[in-house]
């Protein structure tokens, strides 16, 4: 567990991390694809585990039932997705790697939607695979929640 710092590109949002996994995953679905322009690389934090400076700078947009994803409005830097459907992730804020101003000592562990990943490029490190239908019936929220 580490504490980082990041921020977006033109700096209107910084935010610190605290005890952060330095284990973090990637996600291949097409929404990730569109809104990253290749994998969408992220840490995943407990929302009390985040201090936003600037959030009055993010926009946000409802990309599915279950989370938002917000951007810096003076830069356009994609800053965080976050989960807003009830179980054990809601609140969590899932980070661009790319977003940290350090990111030594962070591994990446673990790819999903691996089954609609881009044919284009691969990443070279030994990680966990599951494809969407896989993530969907270990994460989605029991049928009639
Ligand atoms: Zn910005
Ligand atoms: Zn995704």
């Amino acid at each position: 567990m580490v504490d980082k710092t990041g921020q977006c590109m033109c700096g209107a949002i910084k935010f610190t991390l605290r005890d952060v996994n330095t284990d973090f995953g990637g996600c291949h679905c097409k929404m990730c694809q569109r809104w990253s322009g290749s994998a969408m690389l992220t840490v995943t934090v407990p929302a009390d585990s985040i201090t936003i400076e600037g959030a009055e700078n993010t926009k946000t947009f409802k990309s599915s039932d279950w989370a938002e994803r917000s951007w810096c409005d003076k830069c356009g830097s994609g800053v965080w997705y976050r989960v807003t459907s009830p179980g054990p992730y809601s609140g969590t804020y899932h980070v661009p790697v790319g977003l940290l101003d350090d990111a030594s000592g962070m591994k990446l562990v673990s790819e999903i939607f691996v089954d609609v990943k881009s044919p284009a490029f691969s990443y070279a490190e030994d990680t966990k695979k599951m494809t969407g239908a896989e993530v969907m019936a270990q994460f989605a929220p029991p049928e009639g929640e």
